[in-house]
């Protein structure tokens, strides 16, 4: 059994973004393997803590692990690029600039050559109606990305010597270090800006319309965030481009109702028809099915269509649909109609007598959560 991610760095659920850092600071600090050399249980510790972090700290893998636990990143499938799970020291050490802030750098040794700064991410949110999201779709979105200008050219920088990292000697809890910091003077790039053409900022950016193709999986959920690698604002000199990140709108569906992976609809028969029976056209997500409704079908009937529901974005099977039968009483009534009704008061045919296998409400509603 996989200990719980909130557990392991001792928050709740509700921990906003600043609180789970501080917690991961906290734990990585206390089992970090130069504190505790040759302890294999703070080794151990000190792993699932970045895991745990690496999760939580992506609002993309949150919102998954939140709704589906671990098995959300189990096996292989998904989106956003495989699983996860094991992580080596390798990619631990890699978070650590994010998290202190580039001060801590290369804790056990070993920082690396010029690194290649990232430009910033560009945001996009798109909406989409419940029909692709139950199929997946294929969106075009155009997005204003800084790009670098035509002619435009950098010399490398005199402060790190191109290297985007100047050395610091700072004083941690963990004793003196000397560490890398991003250079003040290129940001991080190891260039600055040689010629500008005219049309360029200070950086030698200009804005250009793309159009961006972004492949959404069945299944995705309202406030999901995907992400599109290298399609953000581009960084001066020789740099990666940030990233694209598209939130997820779900629009509400006319008569079609999601909760999950399930989705209800609300079916409405006449008086006559729950007495006699009838056949009826229920508008699915992928079209029209057709359901046969007994004779005596009481109001309130819920009828369960395996698998046409939403898909799980793991690739788990289908929801269902759920079809709750209401059964429309009139509100006026001519003259015979009345009397045929007031006769009926009086008849025993009309008087109600659930069987103890039609199940109350409150048990069905009980089994649509089981
Ligand atoms: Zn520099």
């Amino acid at each position: 059994m996989k200990k719980d991610f909130y557990e392991i760095l001792g928050i709740s659920k509700n921990a906003d973004a600043a609180e789970i850092k501080k917690a991961y600071r906290k734990s990585a600090l206390k089992y970090h393997p130069d504190k505790n050399p040759g302890d294999k249980e703070a080794e151990e510790n000190f792993k699932l803590a970045a895991e745990a972090y690496e999760v939580l700290s992506d609002p993309n893998k949150k919102a998954k692990y939140d709704q589906y636990g671990h098995q959300a990143f189990d096996g292989s499938g998904g989106f956003g690029g495989g699983g996860h799970g094991g992580m080596n020291m390798d990619d631990i050490f890699s978070q650590f600039g994010d998290i202190f802030g580039g001060g801590f750098g290369g804790f056990g040794g070993g920082g690396g050559g010029p690194r290649r700064a990232k430009g910033s991410n560009l945001r996009i949110k798109v909406k989409l109606t419940l029909e692709e999201i139950a199929n997946g779709v294929e969106k075009k979105v155009k997005v204003k990305r800084k790009v670098q200008a035509k002619g435009v050219t950098y010399k490398t920088c005199s402060t790190c010597n191109g290297q985007g990292q100047v050395m610091r000697v700072t004083n941690t809890i963990l004793g003196r270090m000397q560490s890398a910091s991003t250079c003040p003077t290129c940001g991080g790039s190891g260039q600055i800006l040689d010629k500008r053409p005219s049309e360029a900022d200070a950086q030698g950016m200009v804005l250009e319309d793309e159009t961006v193709s972004i492949k959404i999986p069945a299944g995705v959920v309202d406030g999901m965030q995907l992400k599109v690698s290298n399609k953000g604002n581009d960084a001066p000199g020789n740099s990666v481009p940030g990233d694209l990140i598209v939130a997820i709108e779900e629009l509400e569906h006319e008569f079609l109702k999601r909760e999950g992976e399930n989705i209800h609809f609300d079916l409405y028969i006449s008086f006559p028809e729950a007495v006699l029976g009838v056949s009826k056209d229920i508008e699915a997500i992928n079209g029209k099915v057709r359901i046969k409704l007994e004779e005596g079908i009481q109001s309130g009937k819920i009828l369960r269509l395996k698998g046409k529901g939403i898909p799980s974005i793991n690739g788990y099977g289908s929801g269902d649909l759920l079809v709750h039968v209401n059964v429309w009483t009139p509100k006026t009534l001519n003259k015979e109609q009345k009397q045929f009704f007031e006769n009926a008061l009086n008849d025993e045919h009309f008087v109600p007598s659930p069987e103890k296998s039609e199940k109350s409400f409150f048990e069905k509603v009980k089994d649509m959560f089981s």
